[in-house]
């Protein structure tokens, strides 16, 4: 999608810290992080939000996040992953992405 921020920064139209790609998924560090590791994962391809990525695509965000646990040695420590989806969700950008939080303890419920 042209006008999209995230297409620009999976076409690295706009520079990001990349922190794992593979074909299908980028991963780069939030560029406002809430936490000592806030990283976004997204498609690469556009889909506005969780509700329109196919259900078989899903898991290649899925299947990113463990591996991006085992690299960054999350597994025992723990992790946090957000989604938000829509207006009550409080979802900014229109690009499907999932927040991954740690390196801190987090608290609940979100605000
Ligand atoms: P949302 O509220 O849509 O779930 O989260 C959007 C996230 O994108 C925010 O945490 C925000 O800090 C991050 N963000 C917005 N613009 C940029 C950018 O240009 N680069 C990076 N790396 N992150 C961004
Ligand atoms: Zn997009």
């Amino acid at each position: 999608m042209t006008d999209c921020l995230f297409c620009k920064i999976a076409a690295k139209e706009i520079s990001s810290s990349v922190v794992y790609e593979d074909d299908l998924i980028l991963a780069f560090k939030d560029i406002n992080s809430v936490s000592p590791f806030h990283i976004l994962i997204i498609t690469k391809e556009h889909y506005r939000n969780i509700l329109d990525v196919p259900d078989e695509k899903l898991i290649n965000i899925m299947k990113a996040i463990k591996k991006i646990a085992k690299e960054y040695n999350l597994d025992e420590s723990g992790f946090r992953i957000v989604n938000n989806c829509g207006n009550d969700g409080g979802q900014e950008v229109d690009h499907i992405h999932f927040h991954m939080l740690a390196k801190r303890s987090h608290s609940w419920p979100p605000g």
